[in-house]
């Protein structure tokens, strides 16, 4: 191959396994190379294995409630689940519904989650959220993603978390460790979390659909890791699409 195409095919295989918009430093993990479509039965034996090792997969953010859910989903926007869970634990002592949540205030809310990223931002939402809940849905986290996706700091991805964990519908919210997933074992290639979203709810089976985000999250998170994937300790190595796994 002429080596100006062979360096534009590399790019763009580094490319897809990233969402669109984000940074495109170079990376061996990142690429996504599908030879072979996965077959229904293959599909189907992934998620058998996920459910045999693991058959009720917990999120890992603490919540008491729909309200606290949907507000621990909006504080965890570039934040790690555990940072998110040592601020919120004392923080829904005081404040587990909306109103609690006005009541206690942006500037007391704010010194609760200081130890969070974009704190600042996050608890203008969080208030702004608690009131439009008050005033549009009566205190309660709405069931549709429409109505979830009106509320301040909430978007596709937390609308998907909330329905799925409190409310059991079958959505495919794709952070980072999903869309990882999604692209080096080819179950589900694409260039935005909103392809991958689709392609894994076109391919997986119903009866999985429930547990599915979570058994990828955990794959994502604790085996196919971003920089060294486990591969050696992988469920799913023989039937894994990577070009570059290691087994
Ligand atoms: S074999 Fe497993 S750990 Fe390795 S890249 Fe594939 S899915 Fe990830």
């Amino acid at each position: 191959m002429p080596k100006k195409a062979a360096k534009a095919k590399a790019k763009s295989a580094t490319k897809s396994a990233r969402p669109a918009g984000k940074s495109s430093k170079k990376s061996k993990s990142s690429k996504a190379m599908v030879s072979k479509p996965w077959t229904p039965a293959e599909v189907r034996e992934v998620f058998e294995r996920f459910q045999k090792a693991n058959p009720e997969p917990r999120g890992e953010l603490e919540h008491l409630n729909p309200f606290t859910l949907l507000v621990a989903v909006v504080l965890s926007a570039q934040a790690t689940d555990a940072g998110v869970n040592r601020a919120t634990r004392e923080l829904f002592k005081v404040a587990d519904t909306p109103q609690k949540m006005l009541e206690l205030g942006e500037e007391r809310l704010r010194d609760y989650i200081k130890t969070i990223g974009l704190y600042r931002n996050k608890a203008k939402n969080v208030i702004a959220l608690s009131q439009k809940l008050l005033t549009d849905f009566g205190g309660e986290v709405p069931r549709t993603r429409a109505e979830i996706e009106s509320l301040p700091g909430a978007g596709r991805k937390t609308a998907n978390v909330v329905l799925n964990m409190a409310y059991g519908e079958h959505t495919m919210a794709v952070d980072t460790h999903v869309f990882r997933v999604g692209n080096r074992t080819g179950l589900a290639p694409g260039k935005t979390p909103l392809e991958v979203e689709l392609g894994l709810e076109k391919i997986i089976p119903s009866e999985f659909m429930l547990h599915a985000h979570h058994w990828l999250i955990l794959h994502g998170r604790y085996t196919c890791l971003a920089r060294k994937p486990r591969c050696e300790v992988c469920l799913i190595n023989d039937l894994c699409r990577w070009p570059e796994k290691t087994v």
